[in-house]
């Protein structure tokens, strides 16, 4: 695209919303104001307030929180919770059913205490209740739910530690139940409730025999490490009947994965799972709970497919597909309908975060100007590609797109061989750039471009160097190649002229995000804006509140980011209500299990012995270890000089 004069010139803000995606993932959150900010719109409503998302980063940094941020829009969650239950209640009204929806939020998809007082603070008119799978989790939800109505979800593991403070949680007459998810679980789980005189409140997490296609497959199917075989169900009953405690279950539960893309795996699920439900109503169990588990979809490429980034379905067709499952199933034997749970954790709390950072530097592909004069060479690749590049035109291209990956070749091998030097590999360089910009741009004027031109438009691009940590703050994009939209958070009224590739500030060749949310390609590049003298260029990356936070690691011990969040308010004003500072540099390594101390203490022997040693003097010595002092104390990401 930054071949084609026309696409710039006549480039509006309309142009960036289809380019960037943002009119597609940014659903009814984000979008671009007339001036070419990016803005939020956290009602979920884009008449509602609006502010841009760059005058928050400027805000940020004037307060002296320095980039990299990660921003939460408290709002949005607020937004998905209602959007969730309105949208259940809508159906359930609509069909004719009989139950009531009550979700819960998975613990594991954002475990920061910010988030859960956020859902709990805005689920608590819905009673939105929580999910846990471990101790910890467990603990953190205890502390933070105090709605008797609402749901208390324990999945995973249980040891009698664990069930001890479910039984605890029933005591205080909260709805805390154990989903048993192995077979020995339900021993432990029995006796531990009879010593405690409590009755506890059980459900079963069946193992399904449908898949879902996708990046979490394997969580369903007869494959999947959860949930009990029917064999295994059956003993679990049979235990239940024999210690008279079939009333104490109530809940039957399946997962078969997250991010699920395909309506039909959700529809096909639901409707095994009813028969399950069925048959256990049938066992004399006390049937009132059909958990249906996570796996809602976030559209993170806008390409509204089956494609693993995206999903082919909205949230109406979601809540449908699973209430008239339970209609179709249940119906047929006058089954009474359940209480729908589900646990969408990434629908849930993705959209509320968004990754704002700086542009250090760019390594731009612009070669130097051509050089006038050839300097005397014993060989004639030089010339060759000077000739090339005189010769480009419609009809040659094709020929010196041939030529020049030749040249290109042949360069690197005269340089290994030592019959080119240093610099007239640079030369050389320079020149095949020159010589691949010609061909892209002239590419672009003809009915048909040459076949390769794809891969030369794919040599051509920037690195632009962001001011973060992908193993810290994006971790899914290197371990799964997850999509997140990005994009600019200000000059969108501008065309950008360069297509680029982002690199963080590991120094690991990893750490880049060079695929990007894109409906119809695989899009490998991303135009982005030149930078300017003055200006700090922003960008953000978007969708980035669910699972990013607790998988992100310390790699090359950049460790987390500073965190503000904002809440909005109904005339456009906005208040910061959090501000976390992100990790030291003493942090970090204290995470490694240094002991700042001890390093001090080497660190002024080292100073000394260089006195000692005539390095330094004693005023050296000071500056020196104030230096280190202060390391220890700055964030561990880049930091403008400090004034
Ligand atoms: C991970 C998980 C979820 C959350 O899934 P999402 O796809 O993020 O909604 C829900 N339930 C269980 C049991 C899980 O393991």
């Amino acid at each position: 695209m930054w071949r084609d004069p026309k696409k710039i010139k006549n480039w509006t803000i309309n142009t960036a919303s289809e380019y960037y995606g943002v009119n597609k993932w940014g659903v009814n959150y984000f979008s671009i104001n007339d001036t070419g900010d990016a803005v939020v719109t956290p009602m979920g409503n884009k008449n509602g307030p609006q502010i841009s998302l760059h005058e928050i980063a400027k805000e940020v940094e004037d307060r002296g929180l320095a980039m990299p941020v990660l921003l939460r829009i408290e709002n949005i969650l607020g937004s998905q919770i209602k959007l969730l239950h309105d949208t259940f209640n809508k159906v359930i009204k609509e069909t004719g059913y009989q139950g009531n929806f009550k979700g819960v939020f998975p613990v594991k998809v954002n475990q920061q205490e910010k988030v859960l007082e956020s859902v709990a603070k805005y689920g608590k008119s819905y009673n939105h209740g929580l999910e846990a799978g471990s101790k910890a989790e467990l603990i953190a939800a205890i502390s933070m739910l105090d709605n008797r109505d609402a749901y208390l979800i324990c999945n995973g593991y249980k040891d009698e530690e664990f069930i001890d403070l479910g039984l605890n949680a029933v005591k205080m007459g909260l709805k805390c139940y154990f989903v048993v998810e192995v077979p020995g679980e339900i021993d432990v789980i029995l006796q531990r409730a009879k010593d405690q005189g409590v009755r506890p409140l059980l459900g079963l997490r069946t193992k399904l025999t449908t898949q879902a296609e996708g990046q979490w497959s394997e969580s369903g199917g007869d494959n999947s490490v959860f949930g009990l075989t029917i064999s295994q169900m059956i003993d679990v009953l049979d235990k239940l009947k024999d210690e008279e405690m079939l009333d104490c279950l109530h809940l039957l539960h399946y997962h078969i994965g997250s991010q699920i893309a395909n309506i039909s795996d959700i529809r096909a699920g639901a409707m095994e799972a009813c028969r399950v439900y069925e048959e256990l109503v049938k066992e004399g169990a006390n049937m009132q709970i059909m958990d249906f588990g996570g796996g809602l979809a976030v559209d993170y490429d806008g390409s509204n497919t089956n494609f693993h980034s995206s999903r082919n379905y909205s949230i109406d067709e979601y809540c449908y597909d699973i209430v008239e499952s339970i209609i179709t199933v249940l119906d047929k034997n006058n089954i009474p309908h359940p209480t729908i749970i589900t646990e969408s954790g990434r629908a849930t709390v993705a959209y509320y975060s968004v990754l704002l950072f700086n542009v250090l530097d760019v390594s731009s592909f612009n070669p130097h100007p051509l050089p006038e004069v050839l300097p005397q060479s014993t060989n004639d690749l030089l010339e060759n590609l000077m000739a090339t590049y005189e010769m480009v035109s419609p009809k040659t291209i094709q020929e010196c797109c041939n030529d020049v990956l030749f040249y290109r070749t042949q360069s690197r091998q005269l340089f290994k061989h030592g019959q080119i030097s240093l610099r007239e590999k640079g030369l050389a360089e320079n020149i095949v750039r020159h010589i691949l910009i010609k061909i892209s741009k002239l590419s672009v004027t003809l009915k048909h471009p040459p076949r390769d031109v794809h891969y030369i438009d794919n040599l051509l691009y920037d690195t632009y160097y962001g001011n973060f940590s992908l193993f810290q703050s994006l971790p899914d994009v290197w371990a799964i190649n997850q999509v997140f939209p990005v994009m600019p958070l200000h000059r969108l009224n501008e065309a950008p002229a360069r297509p680029a590739i982002i690199s963080d500030i590991t120094c690991d060749c990893d750490g880049k995000i060079d695929h990007f949310a894109d409906f119809e390609h695989d899009r490998s590049r991303l135009m982005l804006h030149d930078l300017k003298e003055a200006e700090e260029y922003y960008l953000g990356v978007f969708l980035v509140g669910a699972y990013q936070e607790t998988l992100g690691d310390l790699h090359n011990l950049f460790g987390d980011t500073n965190v503000v969040s904002v809440n909005v308010h109904e005339d456009g004003s906005y208040e910061m209500t959090e501000e976390l500072e992100g990790d030291s540099v003493s942090d970090v390594l204290e995470y490694v299990e240094y002991d700042i101390k001890a390093m001090k203490v080497r660190l002024k022997q080292l100073t000394e012995d260089s006195i000692k040693k005539g390095f330094i003097t004693a005023k050296d010595r000071k500056g020196i270890l104030n230096g280190f002092d202060e390391g220890l104390r700055g964030y561990t990401y880049y930091e403008k000089d400090q004034v």
